[in-house]
């Protein structure tokens, strides 16, 4: 008998989920997903991978799922624990032939994944390729042949045409009779509900940004977004700094796979017959193959997107200097439209991509900081966080990616200029850090003494 384990990972959906589709063509399945104590363990560069705005976003997203797949018949167990001992625990248990899980390029499940497989030599394993746009079968190149840069990965892409979604899964297999061991700490509706209670404080800070974890919050926030006339206007308004509709704010549910990358492609697809396709709609389908981009290079140079010389042949000339560091996170630097930056996205969970370009250009070149530490402090604030995404576009800017013009610098004054010259957005996102942009970078001199 045919016994699945589908392990729910960022494809938190029912509708166009291949992982699914596939479980449910088992006898008998059981759904869970694992949070990982790990995810809340300061790192090397001083910052917590899961931070608090994700965290309550992903929960949310697992309430919503647990929901609707008990409309089907089935469940979703959160379970709290080491992410390897829980899978394998729960293979024994229920004696599983079967472990379906969606594919990723990340260091982190890859590592995972192949613990399973060494433990459990005799499970079938079922990596389903859904969160990209292409399959690596549709690509007309091999993985080790990925075009170096992305310009030239667009051009050799421009022929495919991705897959359409698929329709809901409708008929779910029964779950197992037996109760999931209670040794797990398993995280009923009551427990989740309660740790988003608790953030109700960070909620209120949002200030209008609107980021609700689930499928049925992302599908109408895609709906609302391509039944108005932003997406016609996009390329004309997608660097400016603030302003909900300036760009599609679909990243955080992408990532977390409350929609499907085939799911906005189709809206894109469908917003073209209807209005006609234009510079801005093209724009945009350019910004999701730069998502596509960074997936499929994550999976060809796996952990070398998270080293400091990153895949240039040597390392960048930067340095870890905690004062300038401490200024950067906490809004504190002299530059007053890298603070408004800083402050929305500690405040918000989101940054406009132009704004992640100014900080991080920051971080690099202004403060000479190893990039890496501002990665990972966009990991643990981002609501969009995504791996290959982050590192990627942090080593393009840094100079050690796929960057052809080797890294990117960019004029604090004239971005001031050109995106905020009244100061409206300074002014928006003072925020309540004490701002010192008088004083100087450092209170020291390299050789210890004093400035000032
Ligand atoms: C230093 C830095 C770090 C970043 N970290 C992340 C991250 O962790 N997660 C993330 O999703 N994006 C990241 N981005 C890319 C980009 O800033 C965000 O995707 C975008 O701002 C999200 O807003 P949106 O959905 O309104 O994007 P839109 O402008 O509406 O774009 C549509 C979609 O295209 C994709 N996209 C847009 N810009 C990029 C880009 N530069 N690279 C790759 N894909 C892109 C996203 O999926 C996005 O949702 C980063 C950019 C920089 C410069």
């Amino acid at each position: 008998m045919q016994r699945t384990l589908y392990w729910v990972t960022k494809d938190l959906r029912i509708s166009d989920n291949l992982a699914l589709e596939l479980a449910s063509q088992s006898e008998q399945l059981i759904c869970v997903a694992v949070i990982d104590p790990e995810w809340f363990k300061i790192n090397q560069q001083q910052a917590i991978p899961l931070g608090k705005k994700r965290f309550n976003f992903l929960l949310q997203g697992l309430q919503a799922l647990n929901k609707s797949l008990h409309k089907l018949g089935q469940q979703l167990h959160i379970i709290n624990g080491n992410t390897v001992n829980t899978l394998n625990a729960i293979c024994d248990q229920f004696d599983i032939t079967d472990l379906v899980v969606t594919k990723r390029p990340g260091a982190y499940e890859r590592d995972i994944i192949s613990n399973i497989q060494h433990k459990k030599p005799q499970l079938n394993l079922h990596q389903v390729q859904q969160f990209t746009l292409f399959t690596e079968k549709m690509l007309p190149f091999s993985l080790a042949e990925l075009p170096a840069s992305y310009s030239k990965f667009r051009k050799v892409v421009a022929d495919i045409t991705a897959n359409s979604p698929a329709t809901a899964t409708y008929h779910l297999p029964p779950q197992f009779s037996q109760p999931i061991a209670e040794c797990h700490d398993y995280w009923n509706e009551g427990v989740t509900k309660k740790i988003i209670l608790e953030d109700t404080e960070n909620q209120h800070q949002q200030r209008g940004y609107e980021f609700t974890g689930g499928e049925q919050a992302g599908f109408e926030h895609l709906q609302q977004y391509f039944s108005s006339l932003a997406p016609a206007r996009y390329k004309e308004v997608r660097n400016k700094l603030d302003g909900w509709d300036n760009s599609s704010k679909l990243s955080a549910w992408i990532n977390y796979g409350f929609i499907s990358v085939k799911q906005v492609m189709n809206c894109i697809n469908e917003f073209e017959q209807l209005h006609g396709k234009n510079a801005s709609t093209e724009s945009l389908y350019h910004e999701i193959l730069w998502r596509e981009y960074f997936q499929w290079l994550h999976y060809k140079v796996q952990d070398k997107l998270y080293h400091f010389k990153g895949l240039a042949p040597s390392a960048p000339l930067t340095s870890f200097y905690p004062e300038r560091f401490k200024k950067w996170c906490t809004a504190s630097t002299p530059f007053p439209l890298v603070n408004a930056c800083m402050t929305e996205l500690f405040e918000t969970g989101y940054l406009s991509n132009r704004g992640r370009q100014i900080v991080a250009s920051c971080l690099v070149n202004e403060l000479s900081i190893d990039w890496r530490y501002g990665a990972a402090w966009f990991e643990q604030h981002l609501i969009d966080y995504d791996a290959a995404i982050n590192w990627g576009n942090w080593q393009y800017i840094a100079g050690v990616g796929v960057d052809p013009r080797g890294g990117r610098h960019f004029n604090l004054k004239k971005q001031t200029q050109i995106h905020d010259p009244d100061g409206e957005y300074q002014t928006t996102w003072a925020g309540h850090h004490n701002h010192q942009t008088d004083s100087p970078l450092d209170s020291v001199s390299a050789d210890d003494w004093p400035v000032k």
